[in-house]
């Protein structure tokens, strides 16, 4: 299947005048070697003889990216991996298409131990206290680790705990433990793709809510985004896209209501795809309301309770010669049938409130290099990291490469001058065949890696999500190769 979609994929790329190979090439990939994880060569290129113990902290897209990139690189590795969760390489991105009933759950299930890298010690234990003035960290299973440099990569939390009324009382990750979060989401018309369970049981509510609208009852579906940053900020409005497809190959799309609540003020920071977007939801009748922060919900009634929050213009300042503005909210009751949570994301707490950690939790590097604000011996990636609009595994598929080059410096004595420039990407899946391949930095302007226009839906893109990303993040990253 793969072989022929990636047939088809250039067949299109050939219509645009553009080879498969340049492609992956201008995708950041690497080339032929991303699909078939037969090259050898590291990602950076780099080659040192530098010695020094390496403590990597999480083990998933990021950690273990780095820790296949660093082996690569290095003639004398001396990696530690501390990860607690067996299935923490598991495929993220794929929980949308598994909401959307595309995938099956055990098409993004992947075992942790199958990505090791050759010679990395792992540890299959949490950290739970830093020491970074003394170069230690203890481990849930009571060791004290001594390193010379660390790698920060614990991803981040969903804190369902935050909204009112689910009688959740505990945070929990994309891949791990769900248990805490089982008794009251993916049933009742609760559903989230954050956590991989839930993406399944997403698939189910959506069938259960697309089944009333088929019997002719009027339903409403909404869709939240939280107040807090979130990993693939584009993944709430994918699987409104994907409900309103499945909606409309049912013949029941007239019947439902969908509406979009985030807590912004816009569908996308970017405004060519803000703009697009807009257009894609008005051409949909998919209806939105801007700066509503979902904080209760009432799963007996079915009734999510937003806080409306705006701002108004309040007395004049004297002193500053203008109007001071003054903040202003309300509570809305809103009636669901089928409700498609975000949850508010945080750091987890044991990094959060350690030295390493920040005010807001996320852990503080210099946005380019990657390396920490206070701790020169410490860098940081992925989820974790305090860097503007940084949370998708495009990024981390950046920053890793930074993370080894300027780690490597710093183990020989040199300046760390390799820099991330804040690029993203977000395949926004807008139908069963389409996708605005949205690339980005922190220009706040596309980056297209290609030479076609950006905000539009293509079935090429939606090729490129389907069956070639996977297998990218699998062979290529994974590996530690591209
Ligand atoms: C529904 C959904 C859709 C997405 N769609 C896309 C997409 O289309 N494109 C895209 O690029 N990205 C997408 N992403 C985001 C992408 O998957 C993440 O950005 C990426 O996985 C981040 O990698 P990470 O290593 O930082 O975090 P993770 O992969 O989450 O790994 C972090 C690991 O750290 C471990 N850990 C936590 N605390 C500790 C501790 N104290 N000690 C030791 N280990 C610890 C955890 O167990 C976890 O395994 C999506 C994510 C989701 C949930």
């Amino acid at each position: 299947m793969m072989k022929e979609s990636l047939g088809l994929i250039d067949a299109h790329l050939k219509e645009e005048g553009i080879s498969r190979r340049d492609a992956l090439k201008l995708f950041g990939t690497g080339g032929a070697a991303a699909l078939m994880a037969t090259g050898t060569t590291g990602c950076t290129g780099t080659s040192s003889n530098a010695k020094g113990k390496i403590l990597i902290v999480g083990g998933g897209l990021a950690g273990m990216a780095t820790a296949a990139g660093l082996t690569n690189a290095l003639s004398n590795p001396d990696i530690t991996i501390l990860e607690p969760n067996e299935l923490s390489t598991s495929y993220q991105p794929g929980q949308t298409l598994v909401g959307g009933g595309v995938w099956t759950k055990d098409q993004v299930v992947y075992k942790r131990d199958d990505f090791l890298p050759d010679g990395v010690t792992l540890i299959k234990e949490k950290a739970v206290e830093f020491d970074p003035d003394n170069n230690t960290v203890k481990t849930s299973g009571g060791k004290t680790i001594k390193y010379d440099y660390m790698i920060i990569a614990a991803g981040l939390k969903l804190d369902f705990s935050k909204i009112e009324g689910l009688g959740i009382d505990q945070s929990i990750t994309a891949t791990g433990d769900y248990s805490a979060v089982s008794k009251v989401l993916g049933k009742n018309g609760l559903a989230s793709i954050y956590y991989q369970q839930g993406s399944e049981d997403t698939w189910k509510e959506m069938q259960k809510f697309i089944a009333e609208a088929k019997s002719g009852k009027k339903v409403k579906g909404i869709f939240t985004h939280p107040n807090t940053p979130i990993k693939c900020g584009g993944a709430p409005k994918k699987i409104m896209y994907l409900t309103d497809a499945r909606l409309r190959e049912a013949g029941a799309r007239e019947n439902a209501e969908l509406t979009f609540y985030p807590n912004g003020s816009n569908m996308f920071g970017v405004k060519e795809y803000h703009d697009a977007i807009v257009n894609q939801f008005e051409a949909r009748d998919m209806k939105w309301n801007y700066r509503h922060n979902l904080v209760a919900v009432d799963p007996e009634k079915k009734i999510a309770t937003f806080n409306r929050h705006w701002e108004e213009k309040g007395e004049w300042d004297e002193d500053l010669e203008e109007y001071s503005i003054v903040p202003r909210s309300e509570k809305v009751e809103v009636p669901y049938d089928f409700m498609h949570i975000t949850p508010p994301q945080v750091a987890a707490e044991e990094i959060a409130n350690s030295p390493v950690g920040s005010g807001k939790g996320w852990v503080p590097v210099k946005k380019e290099t990657l390396q920490h604000v206070k701790y020169p011996n410490v860098f940081a990636l992925g989820d974790i990291v305090a860097v503007p609009m940084g949370k998708t595994g495009g990024s981390a598929r950046k920053q890793y490469k930074v993370v080894i080059e300027n780690l490597i410096a710093v183990m020989e004595g040199r300046e760390p001058k390799a820099e991330y420039d804040g690029y993203t990407v977000c395949p926004l899946i807008t139908s069963l065949s389409t996708v605005m391949l949205a690339e980005f930095n922190w220009t706040g302007k596309p980056t297209p890696s290609f030479p076609l226009d950006p905000t539009q839906e293509r079935w090429i893109w939606w090729l490129l999500k389907v069956y070639a990303l996977k297998p990218m993040t699998q062979y290529g990253m994974l590996s530690g190769r591209a």
